[in-house]
């Protein structure tokens, strides 16, 4: 396991299952936990550096428990939720508004049954009911969001597979809680519109009237984009994969995404790598990409709908803006110029260079064998 890596192991299980976070632990064999995925007993490495994690006893430096990661970081997200009783709701635009925001609970149920599924947290809030589930590595699946739609019950998915993994116990359950990526599975309000929720009409002059307040929600969505904060798992892969300088490439339309350029760009290319080192011919579009990336939450929808006469609107407000699509293209454009993606014939098409593949592929084999 590589310390400070994307899967190294924050969180140990004590005899009673709980969970505990390694500053909470004393060093070495003394932290008495196991780890949460495959049990082995667990030795908490504690040294100066800053990255403090918890390491398999006994062995050396094996090939990282993924499983111990991902189920510490599943079982601390539903402990953290039912703890607290508060969450920031994503905000919902069709067919009515609804800003979306911090909500306190009256209760919650972790792994409650409901019908065919279990959801990972059931929270509650004046009789009404809403699941939430974590996403550390795969997505709610297709079936799970039909069952819950059948149940008629809002639900939200938070996505943790972004997160840095080097946070501190705060900085992870301030993510959880309040930051990481999150969408709206289902919600009941999503079922169609209803007579008094239908759009307004549009009026004869699209786009002017709403451009003002798109341009403020822009600005503001750049302004909070601009505070630093830590990279995604995605963005320190691409670190370790040695091709840092393909992502925080600055483009127009930041204030599209609700992640960092760094943080989507990485997103992008770490699939497209994964791809072609599978040996799949991998083909970059914009459209692909931006689907990706609208699955992930971390496309702020409102900016991918815009007719052309909001989009030029918008741009006199905010001279930085392009649409989504438009920031992913000038993305590709600038590491086709950096040698790192390669024009796949056809226009917004690209591919990767074979040399960059061999880097990747080398950096991977260095890490795996660390
Ligand atoms: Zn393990």
């Amino acid at each position: 396991m590589r310390p400070g890596g994307s899967d190294s192991l924050l969180f140990g299980e004590r005899a009673d299952g709980s969970v505990v976070h390694v500053s909470e632990v004393h060093p070495g064999l003394a932290c008495g936990c196991r780890c949460p995925g495959c049990k082995a007993p667990l030795v908490a490495r504690k040294g100066d550096r800053r990255d403090h994690h918890f390491g398999h006893h006994g062995v050396a430096e094996q090939p990282a428990c993924r499983a111990g990661a991902e189920t510490a970081l599943h079982i601390f997200a539903k402990e953290c939720l039912a703890r607290r009783l508060e969450l920031v709701l994503p905000s919902l635009e069709h067919p009515t508004t609804y800003q979306g925001g911090p909500i306190r609970f009256d209760a919650a149920a972790l792994e409650h049954r409901l019908g065919d599924i279990v959801p990972d947290v059931v929270v509650r809030k004046g009789g009404r009911d809403l699941l939430v589930e974590f996403r550390v590595t795969h997505p709610c699946d297709a079936t799970k969001i039909a069952r819950i739609a059948d149940l008629g019950i809002a639900a939200v998915e938070i996505d943790l597979s972004w997160l840095p993994r080097d946070l501190s116990r705060v900085g992870l359950a301030e993510a959880i809680l309040t930051q990481a990526p999150r969408k709206w599975l289902h919600n009941p309000r999503l079922r169609g519109p209803t007579p008094g929720q239908l759009e307004p009409p549009r009026s004869s002059e699209p786009g002017l009237g709403r451009a003002a307040s798109l341009a403020r929600i822009y600005a503001a969505a750049c302004a909070e984009l601009r505070v630093p904060r830590a990279a995604s798992l995605p963005a320190n892969r691409i670190s370790a994969d040695g091709l840092t300088r393909a992502i925080g490439i600055d483009v127009p339309g930041l204030g599209c995404f609700t992640v960092p350029p760094r943080d989507w760009q990485a997103a992008v290319l770490e699939q497209a790598l994964d791809q072609a080192l599978l040996g799949t011919r991998w083909v970059i579009t914009a459209a692909e990409a931006l689907r990706q990336l609208r699955q992930r939450g971390v496309v702020r929808s409102r900016f991918t709908r815009l007719s052309s006469v909001e989009v030029e609107a918008l741009k006199m407000r905010e001279p930085s803006f392009a649409p989504p699509a438009d920031a992913i293209s000038a993305w590709a454009g600038a590491l086709a110029h950096l040698g790192i993606l390669v024009p796949a014939g056809g226009r917004e098409r690209w591919t990767l260079w074979p040399d960059v593949l061999q880097v990747v592929r080398a950096a991977r084999r260095a890490r795996a064998s660390a």
